[in-house]
């Protein structure tokens, strides 16, 4: 008998870089980024129905009035991701998924794209729709750029508007052990403005991606933090200054490297140990007061599969 739920985790992430190179004539940036999943997961459940998508939001703990951040169900990633899985494959039945949302919206994150990825690999498996992985990324591009990654769902590095994806191997995952600090203040950095408001004057090198693309394959967490780059930093800290305290408070408490994670408002910190991204913690909770919101995460190089066994548990 066919299975008439599946439940999953749709992992955040993180971009270690995050290189813009400047506006393509479709309007889009050329980009070139390192993006690794985190720990840090909204959890999707599906359950098969007749022929409607449905798509039901439970937000869990995030910080800021986040409800209204939410465009309506019918427009929610999700249910787009699932309405094209099933255009493109003709399958006659629907679904009613339940998001329960842990990732903070607008955080540059992820989020939205962590459960369309999650919604294309969980329905195409509870349908039993059959496209391969590769497929399925295309479907996501569609979507928006970084879903093809999110798809793929271990490290890689991101090229053109996002849709060239190369897997990156990371040889350290058996014994994954790095630790991050995500502090989000509880408001959203729209990406749209974050990338009109760019403008060139890369201060990276090539020699910085190299070292980057290096320390993730090994696991330096120590060269990291010394690569880590974000072209959006300038303009996100420049209209929001309170992003650029954060960030210095993140230091300040000892950490190695700290970074904006993708277009803002999330900034993480990289801790030599989870010891240390408990006390980094702590610190800014004791310092900053219960408004700022902080969670310890770990990269997960091979994605959920490492840390949390198969991606797809069936309930
Ligand atoms: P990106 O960097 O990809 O723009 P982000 O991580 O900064 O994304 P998201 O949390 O993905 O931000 O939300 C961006 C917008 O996407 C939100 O304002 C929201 O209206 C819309 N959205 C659509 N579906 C979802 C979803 N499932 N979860 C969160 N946001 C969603």
């Amino acid at each position: 008998m066919k299975n008439e739920n599946l439940t999953l985790l749709a992992p955040a992430k993180i971009n270690l870089t995050l290189e813009i190179f400047g506006k393509r004539a479709d309007g889009y940036h050329d980009l070139r980024s390192l993006v690794v999943p985190v720990s840090l997961y909204d959890t999707l459940t599906f359950t098969l129905q007749e022929r409607e998508i449905e798509v039901m939001c439970e937000v869990v703990g995030l910080p800021g009035e986040v409800l209204p951040l939410l465009p309506a169900p019918g427009d929610n990633l999700a249910a787009r991701a699932a309405r094209l899985l099933q255009e493109t494959t003709g399958y006659s039945r629907g679904a009613r998924i339940h998001i329960r949302k842990e990732i903070p919206i607008g955080g540059g994150m992820g989020g939205g794209s962590a459960d369309a990825a999650g919604t294309l690999r969980g329905l195409n498996s509870l349908w039993g729709t059959g496209l391969s992985v590769e497929a399925l990324m295309e479907l996501g591009a569609q979507l928006g750029s970084d879903i093809p990654a999110m798809v793929y769902g271990k490290a890689v590095c991101m090229e053109g508007r996002g849709e060239k994806i190369t897997p990156v191997p990371c040889c350290w995952t058996a014994g994954v052990d790095w630790w991050i600090v995500v502090v989000n203040p509880g408001f959203t950095v729209p990406t749209g403005d974050v990338y009109r408001r760019f403008r060139s004057g890369l201060t990276s090198t090539e020699e910085t991606f190299i070292n980057a693309r290096f320390a993730l394959e090994r696991g330096d967490q120590k060269l990291a933090c010394a690569s880590l780059v974000n072209s959006l930093e300038v303009p996100v800290y420049d209209k929001y200054p309170l992003l650029a305290i954060v960030a210095g408070r993140l230091k300040s408490a000892g950490a190695a490297g700290v970074l904006l994670s993708g277009s803002g408002a999330s900034v993480f910190a990289v801790a030599e140990n989870h010891e240390q991204a408990l006390a980094i913690e702590a610190r800014m909770k004791r310092e900053n007061g219960s408004w700022l919101w902080t969670r310890v995460a770990q990269i997960l190089p091979d994605g959920v599969m490492v840390a949390h066994g198969p991606l797809e548990a069936r309930v």
